[in-house]
């Protein structure tokens, strides 16, 4: 990892995330020496902010890394160039929350986008819309986490700003977009906010909208500012992590509105496409992976963002001391927070057996109920948490699991998901039942579920 991104790993772990989303979304290592650090921020109104706000984290974070005190400054950058048309507005960009327009990820683009079956349709839309803004709107992309939503997103605002970079590209979070708001609402400039919005941007991308079930009030503005963007051509996009249907507690205009457009779906990889977005990622970062070490990779990771994140960290590694079977091993265990060598034994029927008995204590069901059609209550949760158990933690495909239980593919990536989503929500009682598994397994050492 350069010194410049683990300068932004060691601001950001020492600010709120709300306040990371807040002020450092335009934030950005400029150049370091050994004399002086210079970052840069979206304006002056930023600018002055964080000088404010964060000095002494910015001063403890470059002694951290660097084992002095080098000086460092902030540069804003739309000031400059709004300056050289009149210096008075200088003035007011101070007063006034200006529009920030986004700093879109590098690495993010079309090219780097591995394209499967599962995405094809999600590029191709993300490809056309970045091509002709405007045409097809809004534009709603959604799907699981880590699937390469916001890489798509990214991607749209990089190609726009390369091609043509007269038009205004905006990206925001909902998140941000509901806090942007709620920071107008208290200085009293939401005319100023919704100029910023609606007049200033041709290309607005929202990402994760799902943030804004339930709020009411937020959902208003977006809508307004959906008509505007429909009204006049411009390009709205939206992602979530589900349907505009299963947006529950959102505005039915709302949703009507949101299916109105291009509808895309991002599906789960394919473990094909899977191996290939490791290879490409390897062959970039120059590491040499054995085919049984993608195999590993791709059999433990449950999305891609996982894959990335189990690949960051070998890179990082191989930078140091080069790669081997277990740097694999230890850094999938790392990433995905389990032990992964479950249960040393090959024979699959004996793993099922295990596992089966173990559902069996925890859930006090027979085993042999487990396979069969019996559906009760307690049968089907020992069920999905033992589909669940056997894919995350003993890294079996869907369709072992399948074979094990008596399910058809479908079923099993249905049970995952949900059971994931449940441990994500923070149910304990799952937590606790996937624990207990673990012991019973011996899959522990030391590390807990998260
Ligand atoms: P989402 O927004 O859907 O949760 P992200 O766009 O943040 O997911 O993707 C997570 C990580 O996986 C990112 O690092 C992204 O670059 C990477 N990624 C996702 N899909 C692909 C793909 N098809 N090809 C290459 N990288 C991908
Ligand atoms: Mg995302």
């Amino acid at each position: 990892m350069e010194l410049a991104e683990k300068l932004i790993n060691a601001l950001k772990s020492r600010i709120s995330r709300k306040n990371w989303e807040m002020w450092f979304g335009t934030f950005n290592v400029e150049s370091v020496t050994d004399t002086l650090i210079t970052f840069s921020v979206g304006n002056l109104f930023i600018k002055d902010w964080i000088d404010q706000k964060y000095a002494k984290h910015f001063k403890e974070a470059i002694r951290e890394l660097t084992g002095k005190d080098v000086p460092y400054t902030i540069k804003d950058e739309m000031v400059e160039e709004v300056s050289r048309e009149r210096d008075v507005k200088k003035e007011r960009l101070i007063r006034k929350r200006p529009v920030v327009l986004s700093r879109f990820n590098k690495e993010y683009t079309f090219e780097s986008f591995v394209v499967g079956l599962f995405n094809e349709e999600a590029y191709e839309g993300a490809l056309e819309i970045a091509k002709t803004p405007g045409k097809m709107n809004p534009f709603f992309l959604y799907g699981g986490v880590g699937l390469g939503k916001t890489h798509l997103l990214n991607s749209i605002g990089n190609y726009i700003l390369e091609n043509s970079p007269d038009t205004h590209v905006m990206y925001v979070t909902a998140e941000k977009f509901m806090n942007d708001l709620v920071m107008a609402i208290k200085s009293g400039t939401t005319g100023e906010f919704r100029k910023n919005f609606r007049d200033k941007i041709d290309v607005l991308m929202i990402d994760d909208v799902q943030f804004l079930i339930g709020k009411n009030g937020i959902q208003s503005e977006l809508f307004h500012t959906l008509n505007h963007f429909i009204d006049s051509c411009k390009q709205i996009i939206l992602c979530s992590d589900r349907t505009p249907a299963q947006l529950t507690e959102f505005q039915p205009r709302l949703v009507s509105r949101f299916q109105m457009g291009l509808m895309v779906k991002v599906n789960d990889p394919d473990t094909e496409t899977e191996k290939r977005i490791v290879k490409a990622f390897a062959r970039k970062s120059g590491i040499e992976l054995t085919d049984e070490m993608i195999r590993q990779i791709v059999e433990y990771a449950d999305n891609i963002r996982t894959i990335k994140g189990i690949m960051t960290k070998i890179s990082f590694k191989n930078s140091k001391n080069g790669v081997d079977d277990s740097t694999i091993t230890k850094t999938i265990s790392e990433v995905v927070g389990t032990s992964i060598s479950p249960l040393m034994v090959k024979d699959k029927n004996v793993e099922k057996e295990l596992l089966f008995q173990a559902l069996s204590t925890v859930f006090d069901v027979k085993p042999a109920e487990l396979d069969a059609r019996l559906r009760t209550a307690r049968l089907s949760s020992a069920r999905q948490v033992g589909m669940f158990f056997a894919r995350k933690y003993m890294g079996k495909t869907f369709a072992e699991i399948g074979e094990w239980f008596g399910r058809d593919h479908s079923s099993v990536v249905y049970a995952c998901k949900k059971v994931n989503d449940s441990m994500k929500k923070g149910n304990t009682i799952i937590k606790r039942q996937i624990t207990h598994l673990q012991e019973l397994l011996h899959l522990q050492s030391g590390a807990s579920v998260s």
